[in-house]
């Protein structure tokens, strides 16, 4: 047993390795437990002086370690190759364009929502939401609509029958799907003392004939501030610079007297149209169908809250004033985008959707 002719040969067989199992057989031959040459070496080291014991201990150790040491090499090495050659030979191809994802995006009307909400929230309000289910007192009485007021007739008004309970139910004062999203001024000025800047985004219930422009469940947003000396500059202020950061900058608004019963004086806003600039007519000569040709597009209903709605509330006229406006967003969105039915908005077509993202 001769440490220098181990070492000899396990130096030269270590070259030969070219797989795994020739790997394994070398470690057999050399370190195996029960026949390996280094580990008789070893195993003989009993037999010998202190002397010899020590020198001979030492070195065979050292050849043990050295031999590990190429063996772990090898094994990496060899590992690493045959990766390469099973990814060489294997028909996946790295290069092929992978699976994507679809990425979703929002529905057109909460989008919507979410831009005027965001572009009222720059100038100081701040967005609320009520119930769907709301009083006649809320939806009508508190706004300056009492029974039998011809204001009513303009609301088909979805009816329930539902058990009295607090606040609502009673045969002066039934529930009902709300008409618009005002009851939710009425509920915050109820809870909370003046200053108020709010905007109500939210859905709306009429019993309409569903057609092109006519839907039985729509959206509004709904405006209100109230402080002292709020005035009619402060309406026209707030609701240019709406219309301008939402359609375009370069846009004049202008305003008409309308009537809402809960505003005093009232005003329909329109904004000149963004598609012939206000021209009533396109470049090749043709008449604008977006304004139908009077350069105008109707936006929205506003006014100073009537003295009647703040004493309905609790809030003194002769303290405070403020204004109020709403919209609706359907409209907004169909103006803004060209689009010509409203029953699209509701039908959850991919085809339609996808257009939005
Ligand atoms: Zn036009």
């Amino acid at each position: 047993m001769d440490l220098t002719s181990i070492e000899r040969d396990a130096l030269a067989d270590v070259e030969r390795i070219g797989t795994l199992s020739d790997l394994e057989a070398f470690q057999t031959t050399y370190l195996g437990r029960k026949e390996g040459r280094l580990t008789q070496v070893l195993r003989t080291l009993g037999n010998l002086s202190p002397e010899e014991k020590k020198q001979i201990g030492q070195a065979a150790n050292q050849l043990r370690a050295l031999l590990e040491e190429k063996i772990a090499r090898k094994k990496q090495s060899l590992e690493q190759s045959s990766l390469l050659s099973a990814l060489e030979s294997s028909k996946l191809d790295t290069s092929l364009p992978g699976t994507s994802l679809t990425r979703g995006h929002s529905h057109p009307i909460a989008g919507a929502i979410r831009e005027i909400s965001h572009i009222f929230r720059s100038i100081g309000f701040e967005a609320v939401e009520g119930p769907e289910i709301e009083t006649d007192f809320n939806n009508f009485t508190a706004l300056n609509i009492p029974q039998h007021h011809p204001a009513r007739d303009l609301h088909d008004t979805f009816y329930l029958n539902l058990a009295s309970e607090k606040g609502g139910g009673s045969q002066e004062n039934p529930w009902l799907l709300r008409t618009h999203t005002s009851p939710v001024q009425i509920r915050l000025m109820q809870a909370v003392k003046p200053p108020v800047r709010i905007v109500a985004p939210g859905r709306v219930y009429r019993h309409e004939a569903v057609d092109a422009t006519h839907a039985a469940v729509f959206h509004q947003i709904e405006g209100l501030a109230i402080d002292t000396d709020i005035t009619f500059a402060d309406l026209k202020g707030s609701l240019k610079y709406f219309a301008q950061t939402f359609f375009q900058s370069d846009l004049q608004v202008r305003f008409r007297p309308g009537y809402f019963p809960f505003v005093e004086p009232g005003a329909e806003m329109d904004v000149q149209c963004f598609l012939c600039h206000g021209a009533k007519h396109l470049k090749d000569g043709t008449p604008c169908r977006l304004c139908k040709a009077t350069g105008w597009i109707e936006l929205l209903g506003a006014g100073m809250v009537h003295p009647n709605v703040l004493r309905n509330v609790g809030y003194d006229p002769a303290q405070v004033t403020g204004f109020a406006f709403g919209m609706g967003i359907e409209r907004m969105v169909m103006t803004r985008m060209g689009i010509r039915d409203i029953r699209l908005f509701l039908e959850s077509d991919l085809r339609f959707l996808e257009q939005f993202a």
